[in-house]
Order: C-alpha cells, then structure tokens, then sequence
C-alpha cells in the first residue's frame, strides 16, 4: 500500500542533527516527534529543500540551512502556511522577522489572536529562544521587554507562523529539568527548603518558584513568618498550571490553525477513550510497611472506590496475607525504589534497584512489575534511571513530583504522560519509559487541601492525568487525611474523570500510539484510515475541519461522529472501536 500523503510535513534535517551532536549539543527538535507522536497527528517527514507537494503544513522544527526556493515561496504564496521554531535564519525575508538576540530562560505572554484557541492564564516559562524583530503580526511576547516571542505574517494567500521561543528544549527541560549533582536552591518565602542534603527531582527543575506558582484561590497570602511543618499551617504557593502541557498544546492549535487556513483536514487521536476529558490517578506508597498501616490504606481505598498503584518499598515487607489481599482488591503491585542510603541496597544504582525489584517480584507474587516511583522523589543524574527502568522493564515511572509543600502542583509542568528525551551521548534518542508526573503528596498533611481541586483544574483544562499520592501511615493516624482521600476520590468522579492505576495508563498510551491516522478525499467528505497495532476500544478520532454547521454522519464503517470543542476549537469527533489491523470510515462533517 502507498504511504498516505500527510497534509502535514516536517522537514526532517539528519545533517543538522548530526552536526549539533558533533558539538556535543542537543538536538531539541527531535522532540517534535513525541509532541505530534502523542497526539498521532499525522505528518510526512521530507528532506531540506524538497518541493512541498500536496503539503498544506510545513514545518521547519529548527533553522534551516538554505534560503527557500522559489518554489516554496510560491507555494507560500499559493496558500501553503510555513511553521518555523528557532531563529528563522534564511527564511527570515519569508517570515517578516529577523532574529535579535538569544534568550536562555524567560518569560513569555500569549497574545489575544484566532491562532489560540486556548491560552493558558499566566505567562509560560521558556528555556531558550530569539527575540523576533519586523514587520509580522504579534502573537506572543517575551515578558521582560516586550519583543516578540511568536509571530504571524502574512504573504498573499499562506503565511509563515515563527516561534522565537525553542518550544522543544522548553517543554524537554520543564519536564526533564536539570542533571541532578547537588541541591537546589530553597524558595525564598520558606516554603520549600528543598536544600536538605537528599538528591531528588525538585533539585534539577526548571520552573521558578518566584515566578511561576500561585497561592490556591481564596487562600489568604503567605505569612511572612511561614514554618515548614506538617500539617502546613496555612496554604502555600503551587505550580499552579501545567507548563509543558500548555507548550504542547499551542503548539498543536498553531497547526491545527494552520490547517484550517490552508483548508487541509487533520486527524489526531483523543487522549482517552470517548467521553473522557480527563483521568485521575491514585498512588500508594508502603514506606515503613507497618501492617496496621497497609490495612488501614486498604480499608480507605476500598471506602474511597479506587484501584491503586501500591508502590513498595524495601527493606521488610507486609505479611504474605495482605500482600495477597492488595493484589486481590485489584490494586496493581509497584516498586517503590528506595535510595535513602537508610538498608543495605538502599542505595543508587543499578544493582541496587535491579535488587529491590526482584524483592518486590517475590514478596507480591507479580512477575511483571510495570510501574515504580522512587522513595522519597530520589533522583540522580539527568535520565539514567530511565536506562535502569528500560532495563528492568518498568514500562512507566511516576517519581517526578515534589516532597516538599512549597513544591505541590504541576512542578514538572506536566499532567500527561510522555516519553523522555535522552542526552547527546545517546543520540537524543527517547526511552521506552513513560513519564508519568505526580502532583501532590498526602492531601491535608504534606500537600495543603486547597491543592486539590487547583491539581483536578489544571489537569483538565489540558485533558491530562492529576496524581494523587496517599501513605498508609497518615491514612491510618490522621483522619483529615484518610477524609481528603475520600474526598478526592468522588471529587475527581464527580468531574467525570475515572481513577486509573500507572499499568492502565501505561496500557491505554502504548495501545494508542500503535495507531496510525490518515485521511483521503471522499465524494461524501473524507476517508479516514487508522493502522493499528492492537485494538483500542472506545477510540475517538477527532478532525480538524472547517465547521459546516450540520452535524457530521459516519456514511462507512461503524461508529458515531458528533462535533466537539477541545482546547476551544471545534473538531469532528468519531468514535469507534478501532482493531488491531485495518480499520476505514467515511465521514461527511
Ligand atoms: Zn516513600
């Protein structure tokens, strides 16, 4: 079969890879591929310099090399829309701006313009870029001086869309952080004394803990006196939105946008299955594995309704009995590496959590052990612990999140799951480890219970995952706590988000990223295709196209279509079971 022709393209330049890589630079561009990945937006990827044909989209995830042809340019003016991230170099005469000055850690506010759909509420924290000069339209400015930071121009029928923010090292670092060597530097207003001589996540981010939390709604501002204790005295700042997510999205309704203007339909893949806005996730931690603690967290649970992902720790254990029962109430058995230098193993390194894996193998009986989170938020290094995961085949890691109050929230910027980016010396390949972010530590005792519903908002307003850690301890001795996690649990129901253990969101991402989405013209609207390498019940494909005003029918294959809003735009919804295989509709939107 011929490969479908993406109305979408990348230019895909291996030379300049290759080329930064000899520099021992990271290639942040090659991020794209996760970004459009986990939203199975398809594209074609085409060499530098070739001609654009039956491409409506083009994107230059980095700067070119070479001036445009005149072909691209005609193309352009013919109605084409040019995306371009980075300095737009050569492209610059095309793009209606110039680059003028580099900028490696700053702020930038979204403009009001048809291009988003949906802004995030505060100026979003991006790592690297250009200051954009010229005569295009403003999109978004860098909040320091008001230069432009994103622009439109227009030339003719198409136009060239720039981003002087480097989106991709942007969201990787938001996400990712820093290689972690040494603490970090505490939050000024006392709230978040991450300098405690523990290497952990927070010791590597890059969100600013001055510039990018808030205090929860109708809390009253800080006391200038705060003590860091538990229960918190009152509530503190938070990452209060998803950053990288944002990242992600504006970079999708630029394309989404740009489809629409050239007049190209584009398929992409709903995160969940149809009617699911978003999914909440419930994680237990067994620190100290005391038996009255475990059976208290699986009483509360069981009150609460919620499947959990039971992440245990070494060294001791539970009882064989209530090992048996948490796997019976169909909890899913985790790893809960501990590096706290506290037990013989109790160390970082390979070995050590090769080690405590078997032990958590043969204490719960669970041959395949699929997701972890490390003790205690310990981390080391940039990402060799996603080598160890890959090693061990730990499918799904959940440790990036704060241990500290001042911390809670979106503190890696992220409430979906994404696949991270390795370092030069392994090619800036990603590993085959899902990244899953957790929000907050036991509400109402390290994480105040105005968090909450900031963690549900932000996940939903993006349609990811808010993650909800509970310790059997304070389920089992402080009622506020064991009342917040019942609370949370029809909060988050009554919301419509259903509680998903790490295995089932692991399950759901792989499953759809088998999929591959396509579109042909039709006489009766278009034709869409899905590839898939294994079932997806309950899919939704959405499209991008321009709204008739009619409802959309599903004239072959089976299935129900109906129009949508996401992320503020409208877009044909289709929903059906897709197979593992073949799977065609026609739609008339
Ligand atoms: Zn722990």
């Amino acid at each position: 079969m011929p490969e479908p022709l993406h109305a979408v393209a990348v230019v895909d330049d291996q030379a300049a890879i290759e080329r930064a890589h000899r520099a021992g630079q990271d290639a942040w561009w090659v991020y794209l591929a996760e970004v459009l990945g986990h939203l199975r937006l398809p594209y074609q990827s085409i060499s530098p310099g070739a001609p654009p044909d039956g491409v409506s989209v083009l994107v230059f995830p980095t700067t070119p090399d070479t001036a445009p042809s005149a072909e691209l340019e005609q193309w352009v003016r013919d109605g084409g829309v040019l995306l371009v991230v980075g300095d737009p170099g050569p492209l610059s005469a095309l793009a209606g701006v110039t680059a003028s000055g580099s900028v490696p850690d700053a702020h930038v506010v979204l403009g009001d313009t048809p291009v988003w759909s949906s802004r995030p509420p505060v100026a979003l924290h991006a790592v690297g870029g250009t200051r954009l000069t010229g005569e295009a339209e403003v999109l978004a400015r860098w909040d320091d001086d008001d230069t432009a930071a994103i622009t439109l121009h227009r030339v003719d029928a198409g136009a060239v869309l720039t981003y002087g923010v480097d989106v991709w090292q942007s969201i990787v670092r938001i996400q990712q952080g820093y290689a972690v060597t040494a603490d970090g530097t505490p939050a000024a207003d006392g709230t978040a004394p991450i300098d405690d001589d523990i290497l952990k996540c927070e010791d590597g981010m890059v969100l600013s803990f001055e510039r990018d939390r808030a205090m929860p709604p109708g809390e009253p501002p800080l006391d200038p006196e705060f003590q860091h204790v538990y229960p918190p005295p009152s509530a503190v700042p938070m990452f209060d939105q998803p950053q990288a997510d944002w990242w992600c999205s504006l970079f999708a309704q630029s394309v989404w946008w740009a489809a629409e203007q050239s007049g190209a339909t584009v398929p992409w893949l709903w995160y969940w299955p149809s009617g699911i806005d978003a999914v909440a996730h419930m994680s237990h931690d067994s620190d100290q594995n005391v038996e009255a603690d475990g059976r208290a967290a699986l009483d509360a649970f069981a009150e609460a309704g919620v499947e959990v992902t039971w992440c245990h720790v070494f060294p001791g254990g539970y009882s064989p009995e209530l090992y048996a029962e948490i796997t019976a109430a169909g909890h899913e058995n985790a790893l809960h590496y501990n590096a706290m230098g506290d037990a013989d193993l109790a160390v970082w390194g390979w070995p050590q959590v090769r080690a405590q894996y078997a032990w958590a193998q043969a204490v719960t009986g669970t041959e395949q052990i699929v997701s972890n989170k490390n003790h205690y938020t310990r981390w080391e290094g940039w990402t060799e612990f996603y080598r160890w995961c890959e090693r061990l085949g730990i499918q799904i890691d959940e440790s990036r999140g704060p241990s500290k109050q001042g911390d809670v929230g979106f503190t890696f910027g992220a409430s979906h799951v994404s696949f991270p980016l390795a370092p030069v010396a392994e090619g800036n390949r990603l590993y085959d480890v899902l990244n899953l972010p957790l929000h907050t530590q036991d509400l109402a005792w390290a994480g105040h219970a105005s968090v909450r519903d900031v963690i549900l908002d932000g996940a939903q307003a993006v349609h990811g995952v808010a993650h909800f850690l509970f310790h059997g301890p304070h389920l089992n001795l402080r009622p506020p706590t064991r009342a917040a996690c019942l609370e949370v649990a029809a909060e988050a129901r009554r919301r419509g988000m259903p509680w998903w253990t790490a295995t089932r969101i692991n399950s759901w991402e792989r499953s759809r990223r088998g999929v591959s989405l396509s579109i042909e013209p039709h006489p009766d609207g278009v034709a869409v295709r899905a590839l898939a390498d294994e079932a997806v019940p309950g899919a939704a494909v959405l499209l991008a196209v321009p709204n008739s005003g009619t409802e959309p029918v599903v004239k072959e294959g089976s299935g129900s279509a109906r129009t949508v809003t996401r992320f503020g735009r409208c877009f044909v919804e289709l929903t059906s079971d897709i197979v593992a295989g073949d799977n065609r509709w026609v739609v008339t939107p």
